[in-house]
């Protein structure tokens, strides 16, 4: 039995529905459980974890990424580039990309998110270069020891057809569909304290056919999955929703069943009051990228009016290409920060940003069952040591989106402990970042 005590933490933020911040407090993990929080709990034959002078909180949900753009960092020449001519810039490197690359890029990503405190990603895997398969991305995540929402991406309208990516990264409509049947069949456990649940996600709307996006919803709701794809992420990208579908894109995700409770979109950036309140009523999520909205020149998505309105938001990195790091409490910070530029110096408090990162991420993807620390959650657990220079001086060291550590010291997913102090502990991390180099000088000579 797997069986921990977590021992004195100094402050627990429970991220409950009365939000709850406990001083001095022990929690029992049993069996992937929270089964018992409370001061002065009795050891019972559990391995104890010493959590005096930490901060404990769930860990964060990362609800959008591009796993395999890991090694498609910093490309110059898409350093500075809009979106859309960067997606021009990187598809041919992405068609180099083996099965191998894929795998190992997904191992590289996760690890990085697990030392930033996250517990649960999502990843949006749109391209399947050399015979790739989701597989790759799942058997690396199990590696980690990372819960996992990986969706099955596509695109079907390559140059030939008018679309942006090269025909050779495009696939078969009927194929796709196939595919997605597949891996939701092999992977997806719709169970409470689910490792892995598959979503079924096309790129966006201008990378395959109107067709393709109703039968994606038909299908994921047959098979009660959710669905995720990229919307209004920037002016481009809305100009290009009126231009060939003569309506805004929340319109278009309205019409062909892409709006409901089931269903989360990355970005948003550029969604009208309208479809604001669309959302706020069908209860659609969005997966808010702060970094990668900053990085790409986007803009600052109306987080402040969606939250009011009663949208569900979570956030995400987004792929390392576009942001180009994959830190996710910084993307809780930069929440905040973004939503004051835009509103005030009272348009967001930091408890509320480390609520997003959360409870919020959670509810986008679906789970009541993490996100929180209460008795009968999963045991899915944030330690961060306040013992440093990065909080020396703080008068509220729960406030770690303002002050405090920017990694974490240890990391529980399903109550194992896959950082342990400091240290990744499921994967050797100079090696995994000495094969990422290797793979980088190939995919540059190729
Ligand atoms: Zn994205």
């Amino acid at each position: 039995m797997n069986h921990t005590l977590i021992a004195g933490a100094s402050i627990v933020i429970c991220m409950d529905d009365a939000q709850s911040e406990l001083v001095a407090t022990d929690i029992r993990v049993k069996d992937g459980v929270i089964s018992e929080i409370g001061p002065g709990l009795k050891p019972d034959g559990a391995g104890i974890v010493n959590a005096a002078g930490c901060v404990v909180t769930p860990g964060l949900v990362n609800t959008h990424h591009h796993l395999y753009q890991t090694l498609t960092r910093a490309v110059p020449a898409g350093q500075d580039a809009l979106l859309f001519g960067w997606l021009k810039t990187l598809y041919p490197i992405w068609a180099r990309m083996t099965p191998a690359d894929i795998h190992l890029a997904t191992l590289c990503g996760l690890g990085e998110l697990a030392l930033s405190g996250c517990s649960t990603s999502s990843d949006h895997l749109y391209l399947f270069p050399n015979g790739t398969r989701l597989d790759d991305t799942i058997a690396a995540a199990a590696v980690v020891g990372m819960r996992f929402h990986p969706t099955r991406g596509s695109m079907s309208i390559g140059e030939s057809g008018g679309g942006l990516p090269p025909d050779q990264l495009v696939e078969d409509e009927a194929a796709i569909l196939d595919d997605c049947i597949r891996v939701i069949d092999a992977f997806h456990d719709p169970n409470p304290g689910a490792m892995v649940r598959v979503g079924i996600a096309p790129c966006s709307p201008f990378s395959v056919s109107r067709e393709l996006m109703r039968d994606a919803a038909i299908l994921a709701r047959d098979k009660g999955v959710r669905l995720h794809t990229h919307l209004a992420e920037n002016d481009e990208d809305v100009a290009y929703s009126l231009e060939n579908f003569g309506c805004r894109p929340g319109q278009y995700a309205e019409d062909l069943g892409w709006t409901g409770s089931d269903v989360w979109h990355a970005h948003c950036v550029k969604l009208d009051a309208g479809e604001i309140d669309l959302f706020a009523r069908t209860r659609t999520g969005v997966a808010h990228c702060p970094c990668s909205n900053c990085r790409l020149g986007s803009g600052i998505a109306p987080v402040r009016a969606m939250r009011d309105a009663g949208v569900p938001v979570g956030l995400g990195v987004d792929g390392s290409a576009s942001n180009d790091r994959a830190w996710l409490i910084d993307e809780a910070r930069q929440t905040l920060l973004l939503q004051r530029v835009e509103n005030g110096a009272d348009a967001m408090a930091a408890r509320e940003a480390l609520w997003i990162a959360t409870r919020g991420g959670a509810e986008v993807l679906g789970r009541d069952d993490i996100g929180q620390i209460a008795v009968g959650k999963r045991a899915d657990l944030a330690l961060w040591d306040v013992g440093g220079l990065e909080s020396a001086g703080s008068w509220d060291p729960a406030v770690l989106v303002l002050a405090g550590p920017r990694m974490v010291r240890d990391l529980f997913v399903e109550g194992r402990r896959i950082v342990a102090e400091g240290r990744l502990a499921t994967v050797d991390a100079p090696t995994l970042a000495d094969r990422a180099s290797q793979a980088v000088v190939r995919l540059v000579d190729e």
